[in-house]
């Protein structure tokens, strides 16, 4: 079970790097909770636990930090993986879904016959922030016709108000609150 206690344990290993990548911004560095055998196990057990008896499909993970996180949880749930990726990465016939940045634009693609219609995917990302970048995975999954349950984060800025940003009827699911 997840407790408190774990929460605070993973919070406690999460590190701020002021200003990166550029002035202004507080990066949380998860790398500093990855590297401690305890805290990535406590996170993928938070994960598992929430979404272990929801028939989930597929996990898909954000590129790239997303792919950390998903490709565990996808192995604990015995759900298949599929990988979003920014553009030029992927061999296959791809789907694209772009979105908009503070300055300028960006694109996830995914592969054409990646996920089945019908299927049910939860989508994973270290962090949920402005939601700029989930909310463009979830319509990039709804372009397959496959069915988005849920969008789930380590982390979540909630001054940020990224939840406001999840198309209805997605299940936004975080660890840390911000
Ligand atoms: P957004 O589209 O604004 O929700 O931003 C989410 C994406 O940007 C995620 O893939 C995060 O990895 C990254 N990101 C945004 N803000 C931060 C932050 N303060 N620290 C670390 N990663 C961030």
């Amino acid at each position: 079970m997840t407790t408190i206690n774990s929460v605070e344990f993973v919070k406690s290993k999460i590190r701020d790097i002021l200003d990166f990548p550029v002035k202004g911004i507080v990066f949380k560095d998860i790398t500093t909770v990855l590297r401690d055998k305890e805290g990535y196990r406590e996170i993928i057990k938070f994960l598992t636990e929430k979404f272990q008896d929801k028939n989930i499909d597929y996990i898909a993970g954000i590129e790239s930090r997303g792919f950390i996180f998903g490709a565990a949880l996808a192995y604990e749930l015995g759900a298949g993986f599929v990988p979003l990726r920014k553009p030029g990465k992927l061999p296959g016939e791809t789907l694209s879904q772009e979105y908009q940045l503070e300055y300028g634009t960006d694109t996830l693609q995914i592969h054409k016959d990646a996920i089945e219609a019908g299927k049910r995917v939860v989508i994973v990302d270290d962090l949920l922030a402005t939601g700029g970048t989930a909310g463009a995975a979830c319509n990039l999954i709804r372009q397959t016709g496959a069915e988005v349950v849920a969008a789930a984060f380590v982390i979540e800025l909630q001054d940020l108000n990224g939840r406001a940003k999840m198309p209805e009827n997605v299940e936004t699911v975080s660890m840390i609150v911000y």
